[in-house]
């Protein structure tokens, strides 16, 4: 998509598994909050009425003026709704519970799936304040009408995976729903790639996991692989990124080594292009 202003055009990725518990909004904050260590500057936006990542990121209950839901609903801008966090050029644009009441309000509105996008495009050409280099969506565990509008203003969707007995059980469904919204309302979008979580390395199971997702998903599995962490599930009650909390923990080296994999598959994109 061609900037609509001079601004760098951010690359937006969408969070996306329709299971909950797969590590979607863990990703969202720590993959986030390592693409602005290594500077990228960085939006946040929760789309899930539950707001994990925006408590995970700082923000409490309070403190969430403006929020996705105002978004959507044509309300409020993006740039109204976005907050700084305690991580320097990571942004967050918070969700409330009001989201969950979203998609029966504006179930018959013609635009009702380019909401988001159009957001979006407001927040590039606005030309005030910052412009963002990466966007990354954190989806609700669904794949209504919330994950549709992430899905048709995003390039890329990166699919978290657990590493567990089930981790490949829906992810057809998932791919069937990228394919109707390619068709029909976003021919860019892409596949970025799958992520494995919550690896276990004292289980065999984890392995056994990691073998057949990379079989059946070949090189759209991200090397990186993310461990098993109390460390990243601590450090959101702290409402800090795993990488503030306890940056040497295996956790934070992870999203790390993601972040920077994430690069060099725009790079390598980009080249192609
Ligand atoms: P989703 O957004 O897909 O529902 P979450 O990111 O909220 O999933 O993760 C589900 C739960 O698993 C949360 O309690 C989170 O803290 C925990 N969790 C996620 N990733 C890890 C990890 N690498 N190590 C330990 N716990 C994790
Ligand atoms: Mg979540």
């Amino acid at each position: 998509r061609a900037p609509l202003s001079g601004g760098p055009v951010p690359r937006i990725l969408a969070l996306a598994n329709q299971k909950g518990g797969v590590g979607k909004t863990t990703t969202a904050i720590n993959l986030g909050t390592a693409l602005a260590a290594i500077g990228e500057t960085v939006l946040v936006i929760d789309l899930d009425p539950q707001g994990n990542a925006s408590t995970g990121l700082g923000i409490d209950r309070r403190a969430r003026k403006l929020s996705t839901y105002d978004v959507l609903s044509n309300e409020a801008t993006l740039r109204e709704a976005i907050q700084e966090t305690g991580v320097p050029q990571l942004y967050v644009a918070p969700s409330t519970l009001d989201l969950s009441g979203l998609e029966l309000e504006i179930a018959s509105e013609r635009d009702r799936a380019f909401r988001l996008r159009n957001a979006l495009k407001a927040l590039a050409a606005d030309g005030e304040g910052v412009q963002f280099t990466y966007v990354l969506i954190d989806c609700p565990p669904s794949l209504s009408l919330i994950t549709v509008n992430a899905m048709a203003a995003a390039h890329a969707i990166v699919v978290p995976l657990q590493c567990e007995f089930f981790a490949l059980e829906g992810l057809s469904q998932l791919l069937k729903t990228v394919e109707q919204v390619r068709t029909g309302l976003n021919p860019g979008l892409s596949i970025h790639g799958i992520v494995l979580t919550m690896y276990d390395a004292r289980n065999n199971l984890s392995d056994q996991v990691v073998e057949d997702v990379r079989q059946f998903m070949g090189e759209k599995v991200y090397e990186t692989v993310i461990p098993r962490n109390v460390r990243v599930s601590e450090a959101p009650s702290y409402g800090k990124p795993v990488l503030l909390y306890d940056l040497k923990c295996a956790g934070s080296q992870a999203y790390l080594r993601l972040a920077s994999e994430v690069i060099q598959r725009e790079r390598a994109a980009r080249a192609a292009a």
